[in-house]
C-alpha cells in the first residue's frame, strides 16, 4: 500500500460543474419528463435516480453491450426506461418492485416509452421475485436500488446470477452519509448504515469481484465480476 498522496480529489465539489453536465448532456429527453410527470402525478416518492445517474446507467449498460439486465427497485420505471432503451431488441430488463401501485405506474410509463416489449415487471418481494428469476440467468447486469436492508442478500444473489465479466451497480452506497456515523440515534437510520456498510464491504473487498465507487451525490458502486 502506497501513502503517497494523490494529487488529484475523488469527486468535484463545485455544484455549477453538475448543472454544466446537465446543460450539456440534457438527460431528461421527453420521454423521461412524461415518465416523471405520471410519476408525481400518482404521487409517487421522488426518489428515482438522478438524471444523470439515469444517464450513466443507459451508458454503462451500452458500454457493456448488456442483453441481460436485472433491476431491483422499480419504482416508476424511471431508471428502467434509462437501461430498457439501451438494450437491443431481443435484450431483456426484468425489474422487481413490491408496491403493486408502483408496479402500475412503471407499466404505463414503459408503454409510453415504447419499451415495454423488451421489460418484464416482477411484482412482489425481492427476495421471492429473485428466486424465481434463477433459471434465466446468469445475467450481464444487475442494478441495485430499493430496500437498504436488502442489500446484502441482493449482492449474493448477484454474486451467484451474474456471468462472469458481467456487472454489478447499485445505488445509494453512501446512505445518505450514514456510513460515515458512528453514533447514530434513529433505529432505522442505523440498520440502513449497517446493511448498506455490510453491502460495501461485500462486494468492494470480494475477490471475485473489481469494483469502484463513482461518487455521485448517492455514491454510485460500479463492479466488474472477475471470478
Ligand atoms: N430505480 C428506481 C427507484 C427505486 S426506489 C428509479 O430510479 O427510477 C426503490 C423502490 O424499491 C420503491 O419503489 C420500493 O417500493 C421498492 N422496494 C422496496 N422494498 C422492496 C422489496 N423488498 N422488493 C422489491 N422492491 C422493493
Ligand atoms: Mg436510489
Amino acid at each position: 500500500m502506497t501513502d503517497v498522496p494523490s494529487g488529484k480529489a475523488f469527486a468535484n465539489p463545485d455544484p455549477r460543474l453538475g448543472a454544466y453536465a446537465e446543460k450539456l448532456l440534457a438527460p431528461v429527453d421527453d420521454v423521461l419528463s412524461s415518465a416523471l410527470q405520471r410519476c408525481r402525478a400518482a404521487s409517487l416518492p421522488a426518489i428515482e435516480v438522478n438524471p444523470m445517474d439515469g444517464r450513466h446507467l443507459e451508458v454503462l449498460v451500452r458500454a457493456t453491450n448488456a442483453r441481460t439486465v436485472v433491476e431491483v427497485g422499480t419504482l416508476g420505471g424511471y431508471s428502467g426506461i434509462c437501461i430498457a432503451r439501451a438494450l437491443p431488441d431481443d435484450g431483456r430488463l426484468f425489474t422487481c418492485e413490491l408496491n403493486p401501485r408502483h408496479a402500475a405506474v412503471a407499466r404505463e410509463n414503459f408503454r409510453a416509452a415504447g419499451v415495454d416489449a423488451k421489460v418484464e415487471l416482477l411484482v412482489g418481494p425481492a427476495a421471492e421475485t429473485l428466486g424465481s428469476l434463477a433459471e434465466k440467468g446468469p445475467f450481464d447486469l444487475v442494478f441495485i436500488d430499493a430496500d437498504k436492508l436488502g442489500y446484502p442478500a441482493y449482492a449474493l444473489w448477484a454474486q451467484e446470477h451474474l456471468r462472469v465479466g458481467g456487472t454489478l451497480v447499485a445505488d445509494n452506497t453512501f446512505a445518505w452519509g450514514l456510513v460515515l456515523q458512528e453514533k447514530i440515534d434513529i433505529p432505522d437510520h442505523a440498520l440502513a448504515a449497517k446493511a448498506m456498510r455490510a453491502f460495501n464491504e461485500a462486494i468492494g473487498r470480494n475477490p471475485r469481484f473489481r469494483t469502484t465507487l463513482f461518487p455521485t451525490g448517492e455514491g454510485l458502486l460500479v463492479a466488474v465480476k472477475i471470478h
